[in-house]
């Protein structure tokens, strides 16, 4: 035991040993909190204070659920893994599956029951609207998943809704339709999974006592990132903090809330000190991550936020190397940089595993997957495009989803006409009509269909029945290959002339299956259940969505977003795109709240690097189709000079010189989007100006030429001043400077 305990600091070893009692373990990034809440359990466990049985612990991905597995498993004797299957370790929505699984009957669903990720959400909510005859202009379909959504995470069904406008009153009787349909389709929508379970627990004494009773611990790491339902659940489950109750154990960073988007709440921290009487606050403030101009650097920028609970984090580390800082012309040269950083990283023996590149936005993947992928570098997407989300995934999962619940209409639809079978809209539009009428299932709706709509969809039916008949006795990756063949998927993709990486994808899905089944451990009886093992993986399909890919363990290069990286570290981490408009974001920039959260987002991104980071910006990049010209983000502003090092060359242009650093500029609203310019506009010069520079105007201040037309005495240009706004100004008029 006192190995377990060696290297911990009097605070974590403080924390670690408390009695039994809540606790809330406040700290900053890298000071040890995961570190904390693993040796807490593998503390309790080995001094034989609980159960392994008796420890709920909730983690903020799977990924972090399976490295707090293995790290309780490298600190606990052999026998640990034996037990450690009693040991409940994973996500709310994890953890939530499991428990409706196991009472599917008394929450209202089929064992079978199937889960909506929230591409198939959006999906459902299409079809809903569709069917309804509602405009979806009026109702547009995101902003309904949107309000269906924060409704759920904030406890509430439609009739709990208040309405005092007939907008909103039309939005809940949509809510309602919404859930009629996935009751009917049997299909449930990740804020569902949460708020069914608490409906459950909460409802049924009997199920809420049994597990009242038997978790003993619970504790949960990001607890800054809980929404409010999920406070009520844990709240529900440790028994309200009364007498005899759970001793719930939290660990979080106020100044590393990110999710408030999605109703996480700070506030929680405050309620759990208050509502659960928690007499040890404890904090850490020694980083055991980065080194020192890392950390500054992070200091320095959370500092500008407002109402923060207050700490500053110091290391032992030294100061290490400057912070490297680069400019780019475009986000391709951008790319270009970060790749031959990466190589040089690797030439001198660096692991491309211990490499990571963080952005704001998924859309700023494709350019650096595209210079990876052409240096022939490994490379690893967590998000962006999940392998579960790739579309010949979702063909071959939704003949999956159609054998473990013929019901699911989301399923259906996908793939009633993939491969094509002929089946034309206006068959499918007559089997909609009936099953509405009928208030039926799409498939149980076909047999009852006459005409011509019900011969060609009666062969669907029957193909999906013989693929359930066929698969009774497989064993879950033999199932998944055979569907791949006798659904037509596998033949569709080897006619199709790029169909070689689809084919490939669905390979990777018996894969999968193989891993799923050694993961889970299942027993001999369930194994010979192959269709309820089915349910299982597809649940871990819809949960896992993102992760999988990241997961394969080899020399890989890691890409993701910054808010995927949370709790994680690395060596080396770039950070891409530092750009007003793309980070801060700028749907977020222009109220305090959102630009605080950006900033938080860029604590977090700052505070995954354990030695190296780099930084970098470009002066132009394509998104969406457009090429926008932004200025360099307020962020790297708040970075002190003395702990940077820039790597691009003084720049005539301007923005990159180096003098120019460390100025206060004027930061704009939001980013600008300009139509590309045409490549000769870009270097065409007017008056020693060109597009994508940086002036100086003595009215507007500082601005980016995003585009220019006309010759000679007509010449003008366009020129984005940020919070002065987009000006179009004669060159021949205007007093401008290189700045
Ligand atoms: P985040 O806020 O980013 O989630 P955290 O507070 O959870 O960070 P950990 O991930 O637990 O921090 O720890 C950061 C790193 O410091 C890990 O590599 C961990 O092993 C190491 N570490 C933590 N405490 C100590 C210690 N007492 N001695 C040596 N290393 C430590
Ligand atoms: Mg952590």
């Amino acid at each position: 035991m006192s190995d377990l305990l060696a290297n911990l600091n009097p605070e974590q070893l403080q924390a670690v040993t408390l009695p039994p009692q809540h606790a809330l373990i406040l700290a900053g990034a890298g000071s040890g909190k995961t570190r904390v809440l693993t040796t807490r359990i593998a503390w309790l466990v080995q001094t034989g204070q609980v159960d392994p049985q008796g420890v709920l612990a909730v983690t903020f991905t799977n990924k972090a659920a399976k490295e707090l597995l293995a790290r309780l498993s490298g600190m606990l004797p052999l026998s640990f893994n034996q037990s450690s299957r009693g040991m409940w370790i994973g996500t709310f929505h994890g953890l939530c599956n499991r428990l409706l699984r196991a009472h599917h009957r008394d929450a209202g669903l089929p064992q079978l029951f199937q889960i909506l990720d929230s591409a198939d959400q959006l999906a459902a909510i299409k079809r809903l609207l569709k069917a309804l005859n509602v405009d979806d202009e009026k109702f547009p379909p995101r902003e309904l998943q949107h309000f269906i959504n924060a409704q759920k995470e904030a406890g509430l069904r439609p009739h709990a809704v208040e309405a005092w406008d007939d907008y909103t009153r039309r939005r809940v009787e949509l809510f309602t339709e919404y859930e009629t349909q996935c009751q009917r389709e049997s299909v449930v929508d990740f804020a569902e999974l949460l708020l069914r379970t608490y409906e459950l627990l909460e409802r049924n004494e009997p199920i809420r006592r049994h597990y009242q009773r038997r978790f003993r611990h619970i504790l949960v790491d990001e607890f800054q990132d809980t929404n409010r339902l999920q406070y009520r659940w844990l709240k529900l489950l440790a028994d309200g903090g009364q007498e005899g109750g759970a001793c719930l154990f939290c660990v979080g960073d106020d100044d590393q809330s990110i999710y408030r988007f999605r109703g996480a709440e700070v506030g929680n921290m405050r309620d759990f000190e208050r509502e659960f009487r928690v007499a040890n606050v404890i904090r850490l403030e020694q980083n055991y991550r980065s080194h020192g101009n890392i950390l500054d650097a992070a200091n320095a920028i959370i500092r500008h936020n407002t109402g923060r609970l207050g700490k500053n984090l110091w290391t032992e580390r030294g100061a290490g190397e400057p912070i490297r800082v680069f400019e780019a012309f475009a986000d391709i040269d951008e790319a270009r940089w970060i790749v031959e950083e990466i190589q040089s990283l690797v030439r001198d023996g660096m692991s491309r595993s211990d490499v990571a590149l963080l952005y704001r936005s998924n859309a700023q993947s494709r350019v650096l997957e595209h210079q990876l992928f052409s240096a022939g570098i490994a490379y690893r997407v967590y998000g962006g495009l999940r392998f579960f989300e790739r579309q010949e995934i979702k063909h071959a999962l939704a003949y999956l989803r159609l054998i473990a619940n013929a019901d699911d209409d989301t399923a259906f639809s996908r793939v009633v006409n993939f491969p094509t079978r002929g089946i034309g809209a206006r068959s499918l539009e007559a089997l909609q009509d009936a099953a509405r009428t009928w208030n039926t299932s799409l498939y149980a709706t076909v047999p009852h269909l006459a005409g011509k709509p019900g011969t060609v969809l009666a062969q669907f039916v029957r193909l999906v029945e013989d693929l359930r008949r066929d698969t009774t006795r497989l064993p879950l990756p033999e199932l998944v290959d055979h569907v791949l063949d006798a659904s037509g998927l596998r033949d569709f993709y080897r006619s199709e002339k790029e169909g070689q990486e689809r084919l490939e994808n669905l390979d990777e899905i018996i894969n999968a299956a193989a891993n799923f089944l050694g993961e889970a451990g299942a027993d001999a009886e369930a194994l010979a259940q192959p269709h309820s093992l089915l349910a299982d993986f597809l649940a871990h399909a819809s949960l896992e969505a993102g992760e999988h890919q990241a997961d394969a363990g080899s020399d890989a290069v890691q890409l993701m977003t910054v808010h995927a990286s949370k709790g994680l570290e690395f060596d080396v981490v770039f950070l891409s795109g530092l750009e007003e408009g793309l980070f801060p974001h700028e749907n977020s920039a222009l109220e305090t709240e959102g630009l605080e959260e950006e900033r938080r987002l860029m604590y977090v991104a700052v505070t995954r690097a354990r030695q190296r980071l780099y930084l970098s910006f470009a002066q132009s990049r394509m998104l969406h189709g457009q090429t926008r010209y932004n200025l360099r983000s307020r962020f790297l502003e708040e970075i002190p000079q003395g702990l940077t090092k820039w790597l691009s060359p003084p720049s005539p242009r301007g923005m990159g010189a180096r003098s120019g650093f460390g100025q206060r500029m004027e930061p704009p609203r939001s980013g600008f989007a300009a139509k590309a310019p045409q490549p000769s506009s870009r270097s065409q010069d007017f008056g020693g100006l060109r597009v994508g520079q940086l002036v100086k105007h003595a009215k507007f201040g500082q601005g980016v030429i995003v585009s220019a037309e006309g010759n000679g005495a007509d010449a003008r240009v366009q020129i984005n001043f940020g919070v002065a706004g987009v000006k179009w100004l004669m060159l021949a008029i205007a007093k401008l400077d290189p700045a």
